[in-house]
């Protein structure tokens, strides 16, 4: 009878010679040197449970933006903006962009929030997570700029052909009114799919709508409750993980109204804070995971998310 050390051993050693492992051993080369040129593929998921949800944000796409104070903290100095990137690590020359859908298994449907910048990054995000377009039954869109509703339609074809659509009234309402080429070629299409919500409506047991106004006029963010489990899907409330939660009232270029984005800010990242559930940002650095604590003087601070959500369901 021999040991269970040596056995082991010996299955080891036997497998070495085995054409399988000799091939595995060959592929880790070309692999290790792609990681270290930098050219390995990013993940493009990240699942985790909330309650009886199974939820992934979806890496849809990634982009490296020049000068960020054009874009965010537009109304304070630029000494004060380098002093409060310095102080947390960031660089003023450059700023990462995540775009970062969301889609939710309820164990009845499947529900995409928002679709990315084209149909080619959302479809390849959800087939790493383990969907096709076709399995999707609502699609949620949270608000009408490009980066969101860019997945919608591949030329004059529905990306997500089984799909309900839903999204605000007002949200709806104010881009009807507007000559955008956007809204014509990738929600108009869809109109008679389309139901339209208010604050507090719920597009599906579990899920709220939540106005979150001033980025554009009727953004939307999402509640999810299940079981003893929440979840805020905050789509464009804040889109940097420091320069707007530090200082929501720091002016974004991207926001219609500034004053109430930055009114919205303070509400939905309060609640966040005070209830202490964790919230998926769009724009925040992949996965858009994490929590939100108030530091300072009205401003809020950041904490990724790391192990919590790994250890449930
Ligand atoms: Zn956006």
């Amino acid at each position: 009878m021999s040991s269970p050390f040596l056995t082991r051993r010996a299955a080891l050693a036997g497998a070495a010679t085995l054409p399988g492992a000799a091939a595995l051993a060959g592929l880790a080369s070309p692999a290790l040197a792609e990681a270290h040129s930098g050219a390995a593929p990013a993940p493009r998921h990240h699942a985790f449970a909330i309650g009886d949800f199974k939820v992934s944000t979806l890496l849809a796409g990634t982009r490296t933006v020049p000068d960020p104070q054009s874009i965010f903290g537009m109304n304070v100095p630029s000494e004060d903006f380098a002093e409060v990137s310095s102080q947390n690590f960031l660089p003023t020359d450059a700023a990462q962009f995540f775009f970062t859908p969301t889609v939710v298994a309820t164990g009845d449907e499947v529900v995409l929030f928002d679709t990315g910048t084209d149909p080619d990054g959302i479809r390849t995000a959800l087939a790493a997570a383990g969907h096709a377009p076709e399995d999707i039954t609502t699609v949620v869109i949270t608000h009408m700029h490009g980066d969101h509703i860019g997945g919608l339609m591949a030329g004059d074809a529905p990306t997500f052909p089984n799909a309900k659509y839903v999204t605000g009234q007002v949200e709806y309402d104010a881009w009807s009114k507007m000559d955008n080429d956007g809204f014509k070629a990738k929600v108009a299409p869809l109109a008679d799919r389309m139901s339209f919500l208010k604050d507090g409506d719920s597009p599906l047991p579990g899920i709220t709508a939540v106005s979150a106004f001033g980025h554009t006029p009727g953004h939307m963010a999402y509640h999810l409750e299940s079981g003893s489990d929440r979840l805020l899907l905050m789509a464009d409330t804040a889109n940097h993980y420091v320069w707007s939660l530090a200082y929501p009232e720091w002016e974004v270029k991207f926001d219609a109204d500034k004053a109430a984005a930055a009114e919205s800010r303070k509400k939905i990242l309060g609640m966040v804070a005070a209830d202490r559930i964790p919230l998926v940002g769009y724009h925040m650095p992949f996965p858009g995971l994490g929590y939100v604590e108030t530091r300072g003087e009205g401003g809020f601070h950041y904490v990724p998310v790391s192990y919590q959500m790994m250890l449930k369901g």
